[in-house]
């Protein structure tokens, strides 16, 4: 067997991997936030481009070796030129393959009637927005309707699509604009499958202690854990909302950066690899790839919520099947 060329992993992960979560991850791992990308689709340089199906699933032998794998990929792309050419790419590297699926990648002022047809021609299962296509500025500060305006949530509603949401603004899901818009919208659109990205984007827990509550009966609401290596963040949603609304996300390329992310004062920071912070009196650190270091996180959560393996295997696989209708 040759190996993957796909891999970034370096023995001080195999080892991490091996003291941390071999005997945690179950056999199967459905994967309900990430990404692939054709040429000149995406900014970010650590990985190679194009990233297609068999490429995805080789990186993920670096985080879950063994597991059979499945996902639902979310077109992206920073440049409004090539969103066609991203959806497409999702609709042609899931086509053949039943356990996968795809986002659309909409933005603010696309017609949703071309929006429900074009999600329909693609066979694909619902929409990926994202605030940096709104129109106010900063984005990092716009409100959930700036990039998601109702009139894709009423189309979405109508055809039952899922729509993975990764709010901005400074206190997330602790927001008043975000949480009336949520318990509003989720109420008067209730076909919409809404998955809050990032674990509500509780890369401060404090955020997501503070607003889950006021989440609580809303039946069309999900979260993906992707990318949050805060522990306390998938343990507000177990505790508050139950273990059937989380699902395991990989956020491949996040996945494949080294550091992780970390709560500080009111807000959170990223610990990357180019920071000039891994020197410490006591040994020199090596930062292991950011879709360990959630996993980790993720394994803490299950533990102090002391999850059953059947409730563990819900999160990395059930949920999203019943969401996503896999078999
Ligand atoms: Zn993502």
């Amino acid at each position: 067997m040759t190996a993957p060329t796909h891999s970034l992993l370096q023995p001080h992960d195999r080892e991490f991997y091996d003291r941390e979560l071999a005997s945690f991850i179950p056999d199967k791992v459905y994967d309900a936030h990430t990404h692939i990308w054709t040429s000149g689709q995406v900014p970010w340089n650590w990985l190679p481009s194009p990233v297609g199906t068999d490429a995805y699933l080789e990186y993920m032998q670096d985080l879950h070796p063994g597991r059979h794998t499945a996902a639902l990929f979310l077109s992206w792309t920073h440049d409004r030129n090539m969103i066609s050419a991203a959806n497409e790419w999702t609709a042609e590297q899931i086509a053949g393959r039943p356990q996968f699926r795809g986002l659309y990648f909409v933005t603010p002022e696309d017609d949703p009637e071309h929006v429900r047809e074009e999600v329909r021609r693609l066979g694909l299962c619902g929409l990926k927005c994202y605030h940096t296509m709104s129109a106010v500025k900063p984005t990092w500060e716009a409100a959930i309707t700036d990039f998601l305006p109702e009139s894709l949530m009423q189309v979405a509603h109508e055809e039952e699509w899922v729509v993975t949401l990764h709010m901005v603004r400074s206190r997330a899901v602790a927001d008043p604009g975000n949480i009336e818009c949520l318990i509003r919208c989720c109420r008067k659109y209730p076909g919409m499958q809404l998955v809050l990205a990032h674990s509500a984007r509780g890369f401060q827990p404090s955020h997501n202690l503070e607003g889950l509550p006021r989440l609580a009966g809303l039946e069309n609401l999900w979260f993906d854990t992707s990318a949050n290596c805060e522990p306390i963040a998938h343990q507000a949603i177990l505790r508050i909302l139950g273990h059937e609304r989380l699902m395991y996300g990989s956020d491949l390329p996040v996945s494949h950066m080294r550091g992780r992310s970390v709560s500080v004062a009111d807000t959170f920071l990223w610990l990357t690899e180019d920071l000039p912070v891994w020197e410490e009196k006591h040994q020199t650190i090596r930062p292991v790839l950011t879709g360990l270091e959630h996993l980790r996180s993720v394994r803490q959560a299950c533990w102090s919520e002391r999850l059953s393996d059947a409730q563990v295997e819900d999160i990395f696989w059930n949920n999203a099947a019943r969401l996503l209708k896999v078999e």
